[in-house]
This record gives structure tokens, C-alpha cells and sequence, in this order.
């Protein structure tokens, strides 16, 4: 039994699987391509990249990997919503239009927190 939510990565929709195979297509957007990172809308991109930077700058500020209830504290008060899903997208990294790669990391935990890092923007030349 898959017991834990899925995320599409194409459209941000969250569910709980009923079997126990691997779901075809998401039941959001249909797309069969739902466990595949890829381009982001334009809005989920600017969503993405909002957190990315809440982390950079949680980090320059503490001096210290960002608490992951820190950064969902801030972003909730930018009103962004599905934070969990578009942290899980930053953990696989995303790409702009340039082909930059945006990638946050798990660096550690306090008690049963993560604590997160930013992985600078690299560009993959295509
Ligand atoms: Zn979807």
C-alpha cells in the first residue's frame, strides 16, 4: 500500500493513491509524465524561486541552514500556498527558460526538522 501523498511535479496537485502501483497520470492534470520534473508554469516557477530565495536569505541572516517551518512560515505569509509540494520540486531542482537549475538541499535536521540549503543556480547549457 503507498500510504504517503504524491505530488505531481508538472501541476502541483497532491493525492493519496488508492493501489498499490505506481499511478499512470496524475489525477490533476492527466499527464503520465507527473513523477518527471519539468518545466514549470510560469506562476509555480515564480513560486519556486520565492522560496529559493526565503532560504538564501534565511541563511545569510542566521548564518545557518534554513529551518524548514521557517521558511514555510514566510512563505505562507507571501500567501503562497503547496509549499511542501514546491519545496519537493526545489529538492529535485527546476529549471528556467535559460536551462538555470534552481535546487534547494537537505542539509540536516534539528529534532525532526530539515534544514535546507540552497544550491547556487548552474547553468546546463541548454
Ligand atoms: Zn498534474
Amino acid at each position: 500500500m503507498v500510504t504517503h501523498r504524491l505530488f505531481c511535479l508538472r501541476c502541483g496537485y497532491a493525492w493519496l493513491p488508492k493501489g498499490i502501483k505506481k499511478p499512470k497520470q496524475c489525477p490533476g492534470c492527466k499527464r503520465n509524465d507527473w513523477n518527471t520534473p519539468g518545466r514549470l508554469s510560469a506562476s509555480s516557477f515564480l513560486k519556486c524561486v520565492t522560496i529559493w530565495r526565503l532560504v538564501q536569505n534565511c541563511e545569510k541572516i542566521y548564518k545557518e541552514p534554513a529551518p524548514r517551518d521557517r521558511i514555510k512560515l514566510a512563505a505562507e505569509s507571501l500567501e503562497i500556498g503547496n509549499v511542501d509540494v514546491y519545496i519537493k520540486m526545489l529538492k529535485e531542482g527546476i529549471k528556467d527558460k535559460n536551462g538555470l537549475l534552481y535546487r534547494l538541499s537537505v542539509v540536516g535536521q534539528i529534532g525532526m526538522q530539515e534544514r535546507l540549503t540552497v544550491t547556487s543556480p548552474v547553468t546546463l547549457g541548454w
